[in-house]
């Protein structure tokens, strides 16, 4: 069976991509399975740039094709913040706690109707001979003015998906999968990852 690396130290992240490729034929393997992975510095303008830099790096260092993803929230009355730093919003790495707190501070004031958001993912897929392709998907939402749900991870409490009337974070992962930035960009991909499995045989 073909091993891909997925580039990521992010459960939430991890969990929906191994639901993704579930019966795709490929073994997803984490970062927790290499030894002394390389820290990868997030210093890119775009979520491009990032999602390529990480598969880039840990593909020549495992010697194996790696999927990397990067993500975020683009909000449009914060003139796209927090966009690439939305992981370190209020400061620290991964407080999503922190993170949304904020997020609801700085809206405080916005009028219902110009709370539009979306969230924006780039699939990076990388071979360790230097070849990369890249893959997009986005979901447009409204950030509401409370938490609601416990699914998900990061945002997903705060973000509305009309389409359902639900926040991102009360919808099953199967829906989340099928609506979400990461399902869309993810799917994108599978196509590629099939020929590279039919090969592996
Ligand atoms: P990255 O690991 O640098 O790509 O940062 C991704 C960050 O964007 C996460 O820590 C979350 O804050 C946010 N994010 C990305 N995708 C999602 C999602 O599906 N739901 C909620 N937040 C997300």
């Amino acid at each position: 069976m073909m091993k891909l690396l997925v580039a990521t130290g992010n459960q939430g992240k991890l969990k929906e991509i191994r639901h993704l490729l579930n019966d795709s034929g490929i073994e997803v393997v984490g970062l927790d399975q290499l030894d002394n992975p390389p820290e990868v510095v997030e210093d890119g303008v775009t979520f491009e740039e990032n999602a390529r830099k990480k598969a880039l790096q840990m593909a020549v260092f495992s010697d194996c094709v790696t999927l990397a993803d990067d993500s975020g929230l683009v909000v449009d009355a914060l003139d796209g913040a927090p966009g690439v730093h939305s992981a370190r919003y209020a400061g620290e790495q991964g407080n999503d706690a922190a993170n949304n707190a904020k997020l609801l501070t700085d809206l405080a004031d916005v009028a219902d109707e110009r709370r539009q958001a979306a969230f924006h993912c780039v699939i990076a897929l990388a071979w360790p001979d230097g070849r990369c392709e890249t893959f997009f998907g986005q979901v447009a939402g409204l950030i509401m003015r409370g938490e609601r749900g416990d699914g998900g991870f990061g945002y997903d409490p705060l973000f509305m998906v009309p389409e359902y009337g639900k926040a991102m974070a009360e919808l099953s992962l199967e829906i989340k999968n099928r609506i979400s930035h990461r399902g869309t960009a993810l799917r994108k991909a599978i196509p590629v990852l099939q020929g590279l499995a039919q090969q592996a045989g």
